[in-house]
């Protein structure tokens, strides 16, 4: 079973977004187990304090480090990691390519930084990936480890079901946009569903997702200036 480690300032946040839906379910499957590890339970002086004012000045509170050594080398007495991922703006971004990797390996730690960060000799020190989720600040590493979370677990072979198979989802074999996708009712409020789909023709439908793939994945990178 695939062990994620998680060390969080708020580990309060976590307790939702990987107790819904299929990241529960795969935890109650025995596909992962997933641990959040309240960075204060390594505070050792008496006020608990996990943070400080950052050396050299500057607005905000900066996450000291001894916490972070103390529970970090504490799980690495426990198992080793095949990668321990610091979530940062300034890491590589993050991709389906990386999820993939990342959904084959036995044990996963991540290191969540909040407030201006955290003091960068834990970086330096433990790091193995250093990752941005995009090209903008959030509060928290929290919810960048939430998403790498869930792009790895649903990959866990016996996580999805057959219906909602991840293997034909857009980006999983390269940069290809998948076709859109139509339910019950076949019109709604005016607006139609294409007649193809109704026509129970095997080819033609495969004909016209390839093309509406076609046409998805170029205006995907013509928005976000691919190639
Ligand atoms: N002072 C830091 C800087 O300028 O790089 C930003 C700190 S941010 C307010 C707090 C934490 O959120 C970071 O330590 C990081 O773990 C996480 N974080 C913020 N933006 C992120 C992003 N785009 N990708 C991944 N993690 C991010």
């Amino acid at each position: 079973m695939m062990r994620i480690d998680v060390i969080s300032a708020v580990p309060d946040s976590l307790i939702s977004p990987l107790n819904t839906s299929i990241l529960k379910r795969a935890q109650e499957r025995k596909k992962v187990e997933i641990l959040v590890h309240n960075l204060r339970d390594y505070a050792y002086d008496k006020h608990k304090q996990i943070d400080d004012k950052p050396f050299g000045g500057g607005a905000g509170m900066l996450l000291k480090p001894e916490p972070f050594f103390e529970c970090i080398e504490r799980l690495l007495n426990e198992r080793k990691y095949d990668h321990i991922i610091f979530p940062t703006p300034g890491g590589k971004f993050y991709d389906q390519k990386m999820a993939n990797n990342f959904s084959l390996k036995e044990n996963l730690l991540i290191i969540a930084g909040h407030y201006k960060g955290i003091d960068d000799r834990v970086r330096e020190k433990f790091a193995t990936d250093e990752i941005s989720i995009g090209r903008y600040v959030l509060t928290g590493g929290e919810i960048a480890a939430w998403i790498i979370i869930d792009s790895v677990v649903r990959l866990i072979p016996g996580v999805l079901n057959d219906s909602e198979s991840a293997l034909n989802d857009s980006l999983m074999d390269g940069d290809i946009i998948e076709a859109p996708y139509y339910t019950r009712p076949a019109e709604y409020k005016g607006l139609k569903m294409p007649e193809v789909l109704l026509s129970g023709h095997e080819k033609k439908i495969k004909d016209w997702k390839e093309e509406q793939s076609k046409i998805l994945t170029e205006k995907w990178k013509k928005i976000n200036n691919l190639e």
